[in-house]
């Protein structure tokens, strides 16, 4: 899955996904994806969020929607979506799977489980070219 999250020059924000779906999957699958506040999910309020990993897991859960609501209670977007993968985790310990998150003044963040390192590109004003941020998922 390739997740995006996006603030535009008026301060709208935007989320969205790309996927080809898990491997092996049965004709008919639609996965997290495309389910808003799971695959993907904004508020100009508050931010957005991005998901990815073991899709028919993590649906279950709306991780990007909790991710955006642990933001509006205040929570950084790493510590916002760590939330949300902690909370997966803590019904699925094996899933694997990843949340990036970004808050409307402009603060990013992510958090992975299951995986050693989860890496994600940032491009914002500060800076003139991409960035690629890793995040330890342990
Ligand atoms: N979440 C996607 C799915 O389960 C897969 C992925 O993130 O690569 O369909």
């Amino acid at each position: 899955t390739i997740g995006m999250v996006a603030i535009d020059q008026h301060g709208d924000i935007a989320a969205g996904t790309s996927t080809n779906g898990a491997k092996y999957k049965i004709p008919g699958r639609i996965g997290d994806s495309p389910i808003p506040g799971s695959g993907a999910y904004a508020d100009n309020d508050v931010g957005g969020a991005a998901a990815t990993g073991d899709g028919d897991v993590m649906l279950r859960f709306l991780p990007s929607f909790l991710t955006v609501e642990e933001m509006r209670r205040g929570s950084s977007p790493t510590d916002a979506a760590k939330t949300a993968v902690a909370r997966i985790a803590s019904h699925y310990p094996d899933f694997m799977g990843a949340v990036v998150a970004l808050k409307n003044d402009g603060e990013y963040g992510a958090a992975c489980h299951g995986i050693n390192t989860f890496p994600y590109v940032v491009y914002d004003k500060k800076h003139s070219s991409y960035q690629i941020v890793n995040v330890s998922c342990s």
